[in-house]
């Protein structure tokens, strides 16, 4: 096994130890058949956090938004002297005008 895979392992069981403890310290403070509910939502919210700090770990920040629109996406051309560009005003001639082209 690889570190980043042993990385990945040891992240994923603190985070086990981390939801069972605050299930615990819930069913401490709310009786039985209610904490249920409450244990289950936790469990849910940890695995929605893990998955998201992951994704981002990844590069994966604007999922397919951010692959879709990312730098080798749309490249703008200044409409007045047709200079590529991604400013809100053409560098050479100061136009705010441009077109999306690819
Ligand atoms: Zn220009």
């Amino acid at each position: 096994m690889d570190s980043a895979s042993k990385r990945f392992l040891v992240t994923q069981l603190m985070w086990i130890g981390v939801s069972f403890a605050i299930s615990i310290a819930i069913s401490l403070v709310v009786p039985f058949p209610y904490s249920l509910p409450i244990m289950i939502g936790v469990f849910m919210l940890m695995s929605y956090f893990i998955r998201k700090r992951q994704m981002q770990k990844m590069g994966a920040g604007g999922g397919a938004f951010g692959s879709m629109f990312g730098s080798k996406g749309i490249d703008y051309y200044c409409m007045a002297c047709g200079t590529k560009h991604n400013q809100a005003a053409c560098p050479r001639c100061g136009s705010r005008m441009k077109k999306a082209g690819f």
